[in-house]
């Protein structure tokens, strides 16, 4: 990332934000407008290409900001389209992102943060530790280089039409930084994405998650893994402090303030750990009659892990048991594994700073930022 100390990056700035930058420098709320318009959707960074703004404003502009992104350090190209980049997100550290091309969609899957203090016990960046969080600008800094580089679509529309929080990092752990982009996505301003396209993935921060129903209520998928408590303690460790029952009942709030939208659960496939047909029934029991789908994803394996992935018959098994029961349920094809991008797999390079011994993190409140979201919703 390069920046200029006393210049202040005005990429991932909130709409609200970049209004009172502009207003302190003798522009008008609605140069906020035409700014986000210039940044995302003509991709200009100079501000002296910015025509419609007065000769001052953009003197101004050029003496106090600057637009700043992530440098990018690597490229990789699977052999099946996929693309995944590693960004520099300083002190010799990266981020990883993910674009998945599909005959009908192209879907960008970026990071939110350097490592995860979440410590799932079947995820690679989970097994780095954490180091720090993304800042907004290099959060949306990875969507704009995505776009920027990858060819048009063939109707012409941009190679991105969908951006999932499925990289590295618990995005709700990092609220603050999040609802900015989140609304950058959205707004007609900037990308116009619309809120079903957009996904954030959490392994399920319940606060976060009924803040999220009212900041910017974009499609939600829960990493739920486990169909009890006593499994998902061990799979997923933030279930000791947001139980399973907790954990729905602000899945069901979140689903209403929608309008009944259905809301994901993530269900990664272990061998002979989570996936028998008893547990594919208690997990029915679980989600029936309720505003949800299940994605089974094959686990992808990482370098020391001890985890299986469940056999191709296994999964359809379980597939098939929800969907007798009634519960829609689709199984993520793996892509990209022949660059280590399928999910999970992201690595980067992270310095863990909250780790003392490997595999004995403690998790805390606030390394998971639940003590900035009250500080933030105070
Ligand atoms: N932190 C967020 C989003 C990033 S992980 C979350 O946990 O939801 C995106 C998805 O990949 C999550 O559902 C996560 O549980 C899953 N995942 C993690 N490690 C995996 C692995 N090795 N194989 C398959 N899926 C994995
Ligand atoms: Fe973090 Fe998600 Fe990985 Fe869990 S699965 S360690 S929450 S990135």
């Amino acid at each position: 990332m390069t920046t200029t100390a006393e210049k202040i990056n005005l990429l991932g700035m909130s709409q609200g934000a970049l209004e009172q930058f502009l207003v302190e420098r003798g522009g008008k709320p609605f140069h906020a407008r035409q700014l986000l318009q210039w940044i995302y959707q003509r991709d200009v960074d100079d501000f002296d290409a910015m025509t419609d703004l007065s000769k001052s404003l953009r003197r101004r502009l050029r003496e106090d900001a600057e637009i700043s992104a992530p440098e990018v350090q690597a490229k990789f190209t699977s052999r099946d389209g996929t693309v995944k980049w590693l960004f520099s997100s300083g002190a010799g550290q990266s981020v990883e992102t993910v674009f998945i091309p599909e005959a009908r969609r192209g879907t960008l899957c970026i990071s939110s943060q350097v490592g995860c203090a979440l410590d799932c016990s079947f995820c690679a960046t989970g097994a780095q530790g954490f180091n720090r969080n993304l800042t907004s600008a290099e959060i949306i800094g990875q969507v704009r280089h995505a776009i920027r580089e990858l060819p048009r679509r063939e109707n012409g529309e941009a190679a991105v039409t969908n951006v999932v929080f499925m990289g590295m990092g618990e995005p709700l752990a990092n609220y603050r930084n999040l609802v900015p982009v989140l609304n950058l996505l959205v707004s007609d301003w900037s990308y116009g994405l619309s809120r079903r396209r957009v996904t954030v993935s959490t392994s399920g921060i319940v606060p976060h998650i009924d803040k999220l129903g009212d900041d910017c209520n974009v499609a939600l998928a829960v990493s739920l893994h486990a169909a009890s408590d006593e499994l998902r303690d061990q799979l997923v460790p933030i279930n000791k402090m947001h139980p399973i029952g907790q954990l729905l009942e602000s899945c069901w709030r979140y689903a209403a303030k929608r309008s009944n939208r259905f809301i994901t659960f993530e269900y990664v496939m272990l061998r002979g750990v989570n996936d028998s047909i008893e547990q594919a029934d208690q997990l029915a029991r679980l989600l029936q009659g309720r505003a949800a789908k299940v994605n089974l994803i094959p686990f992808n394996p990482f370098p020391g892990t001890g985890f299986k992935r469940s056999s191709v018959a296994t999964i359809r098994h379980f597939q098939s048991r929800l969907r007798e029961k009634g519960l829609v349920a689709t199984t993520r094809r793996t892509r990209g594994d022949d660059i280590n991008a399928a999910c999970g797999q992201l690595a980067g390079k992270v310095s863990d700073r909250v780790r003392t011994r490997l595999g004995q993190r403690k998790i805390n409140r606030k390394s998971i930022g639940e003590k900035s979201m009250r500080t933030a919703s105070a």
